[in-house]
């Protein structure tokens, strides 16, 4: 299954500006350039930081943990101190809006054939050299071209899509961390889920807060190096392996995708070493998706990933134990859910239409034995 590009989402955004009639307004779209004001209502007390002396602020969102100097901004570019105090500068102002099929996050075990209300906020606290969508998560959100939704509406308009659940994705949910834990509480009470697209650089404590809201998380573990963690991505391995092992201890479903990159992490040897400490620490029956990568942003001299590396990959996590493995960003591949025990097709899609699902109480149609994910 594919991932949305921005020239897709932007597309996408517009539609569903379109279709939900209260948004198109042009007073309703703020430019940025503006001063920052704490009494403006996308500008609001981080959630995670501390102060330190003379007015320095640490951003405790993420592992970054910004030491941020009066007027001055984090990595990510989205939060502030203003006069000792961190703010973020992008609640309830997101960049783009889209109702996705859940399998574009991707997940394939989540729900099928459900839609998921995605929105994104610009910024990021990696700098990633092949991010397809450099162009908000390389910016900050006061560059960007935005939406006046704050949380309640968000999941109002969730619900008027006939969405499922909501996701935070495209750019790095971890970086507008308020607007999506407000968001997602809200959410839950109205019974829609919630779906953490990321990184998975994040915090401890701020992760912990989090999984008191979410239902699922589709993580990029993005190599199984910290050197080329930080060649590649300016972050490190040890926080994304933390958050894995967070999530499946606190019972958030969980899909995993690892980009592979030709001369970055297409070393088949890493590749066995992550499959077999993702069996290890998480058990064989989150999905992994290998997907491939296409000349993107920095990268562009390099070709695409030879869809033979693909699967052997695929063949190697096999191997190692683990049970649902899939090739993204190649046709015709992911279209199914096999199960485990008998080995027959439990759910079918065409590229991200549902077909069929056999899956009854969590278990095969035919054989009987459980299908890890959230089917009902
Ligand atoms: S969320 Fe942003 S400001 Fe906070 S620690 Fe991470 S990169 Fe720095």
């Amino acid at each position: 299954m594919g991932q949305t590009t921005r020239r897709e989402f932007l597309k996408g955004s517009l539609c569903a500006l379109c279709e939900a009639g209260i948004l198109v307004s042009p007073l309703s779209l703020a430019f940025a350039g503006q001063k920052f004001n704490p009494s403006d209502p996308h500008v609001k007390e981080a959630y995670f930081y501390e102060k330190l002396k003379n007015k320095r602020v640490q951003c405790n969102t993420c592992p970054n943990r910004c030491v941020v100097e009066p007027g001055q901004r984090g990595k990510c570019r989205t939060k502030i101190n203003l006069s000792g105090t961190l703010y973020t500068i992008s609640y309830g102002n997101p960049c783009t809006i889209h109702a996705d099929p859940v399998e574009k996050k991707p997940l394939l075990h989540f729900y099928p054939g459900t839609k998921a209300f995605s929105l994104a906020v610009a910024g990021c606290n990696f700098w990633c050299l092949n991010c397809q969508n450099w162009e908000i998560s390389q910016t900050s959100p006061d560059k960007t071209r935005n939406i006046n939704l704050p949380p309640e509406q968000a999941v109002e308009l969730a619900g008027k899509h006939k969405c499922h659940s909501i996701a935070y994705t495209y750019s790095e949910a971890t970086t507008f961390f308020e607007y999506m834990v407000d968001i997602s509480s809200k959410a839950r009470k109205k019974g829609i889920k919630n779906i953490y697209v990321s990184n998975g650089y994040i915090s401890q404590e701020a992760l912990d807060r989090l999984c008191t809201v979410i239902d699922a998380a589709s993580i990029n573990l993005k190599s199984f190096s910290d050197k080329i963690y930080w060649k590649l991505n300016g972050g490190h391995l040890e926080p994304v392996l933390n958050t894995l092992k967070t999530l499946h201890q606190r019972g958030v479903w969980l899909e995993i995708i690892n980009l592979v990159i030709p001369t970055y992490t297409d070393d088949l040897e890493m590749i066995k070493k992550m499959c077999g400490w993702i069996v290890k620490n998480l058990g064989p029956d989150y999905p992994l998706h290998f997907s491939r990568f296409s000349p993107m942003y920095k990268l562009t001299k390099l070709p695409p990933t030879p869809v033979e590396i693909l699967h052997q990959a695929k063949d190697i996590a096999g191997k190692e134990g683990l049970h649902h493995v899939y090739v993204g960003n190649v046709p015709g591949m992911g279209d199914k859910v096999i199960c485990p025990g008998c080995k027959k097709p439990v759910v079918k899609r065409r590229g991200y239409t549902l077909l069929s699902v056999d899956i009854k109480e969590g278990k095969c149609g035919f054989c009987k034995q459980p299908v890890s994910g959230r089917w009902e």
